[in-house]
């Protein structure tokens, strides 16, 4: 069965500095790519690179940006993306020396995406509107996985029908105490790597191999499609969570959003 990806495509415009400016401060960076990006984009190409069967929903405009976008995700099903009268999502992104990152999102065309009709297995993140989220989440008839980010606090009832959210630890302090989702949290806690708390009221430490990051965009992105696919080959969340950390450390050495191992990467991380 293909898993739907609800999201956002972005152009990444990415600067490297020698440390990330404080406010009102100018200083030179030593480098600029344009790369695409988007965190439905970068989890749909992440998903692909393990082999499985993805379509993106989402929207770009009908610009160069758009087409940048389009041409990067070989190996997924992009019929479902709409070219749209926005111009197509832009992130400024600014990277340091020691891999830390500063991100501003302007969603553009992100913000006309829809709500596919028919939805089975589902992953989702909040960088398309709330609306389209809820829509596609209640539409949804297979695993239902949100990734919520960027931080917004939620409703209640988008939670209880959510199988298996992903968060950091920033976008934890956002949920309620206990949110009522089926199968449980996971929140990743970079270099630290990620807690489980199931719903059955189990606490689990997951351990992040240790690498040397030298950009660490990508790494949640990395982290959700790794976990996806071990989920829909019928790992348990733990063990899930475990390719996630894995395939986030993998990220991390490897410049870009779209840092994400292939299968085999992953295999041989795992041991
Ligand atoms: P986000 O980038 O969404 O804020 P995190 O920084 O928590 O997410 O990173 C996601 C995952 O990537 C972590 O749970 C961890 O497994 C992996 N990761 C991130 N940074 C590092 C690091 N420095 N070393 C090893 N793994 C990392």
């Amino acid at each position: 069965m293909t898993l739907t990806v609800v999201g956002s495509l972005n152009v990444d415009v990415v600067v490297r500095v020698p440390a990330l400016p404080r406010p009102g401060e100018t200083l030179l960076g030593t480098s600029v790519a344009r790369l695409a990006g988007g965190k439905g984009a970068n989890q749909a190409a992440a998903l692909a690179a393990l082999g499985v069967q993805v379509a993106l929903v989402g929207a770009v405009g009908d610009d160069a940006d758009g087409a940048l976008c389009l041409a990067s995700l070989d190996g997924v099903d992009v019929s479902g993306v709409r070219r749209v009268a926005a111009p197509t999502g832009l992130a400024l992104i600014e990277v340091d020396d020691a891999g830390e990152n500063t991100i501003v999102v302007v969603p553009g065309a992100n913000a006309l995406a829809e709500a596919p009709a028919v939805v089975g297995d589902l992953l989702v993140q909040l960088e398309v509107p709330l609306d389209v989220v809820t829509l596609s989440v209640e539409r949804a008839t297979g695993l239902v996985v949100l990734n919520a980010a960027p931080a917004v606090a939620l409703p209640v009832s988008l939670l209880a029908r959510v199988d298996v959210l992903v968060v950091n630890e920033g976008e934890a302090a956002l949920l309620p105490a206990e949110p009522p989702v089926r199968r449980g949290v996971v929140t990743t806690l970079g270099a630290r790597g990620a807690v489980v708390a199931a719903a059955d009221g189990s606490h689990t430490e997951v351990r992040a191999p240790v690498v040397r990051a030298v950009d660490t965009v990508g790494a949640g992105d990395a982290f959700v499609g790794a976990l996806v696919a071990a989920l829909l080959d019928g790992h348990d969340l733990v063990e899930a969570t475990r390719h996630g950390c894995a395939a986030g450390a993998l990220a991390v050495t490897r410049p870009g959003a779209r840092s994400a191992p292939t299968r085999d990467e992953l295999a041989s991380a795992l041991g």
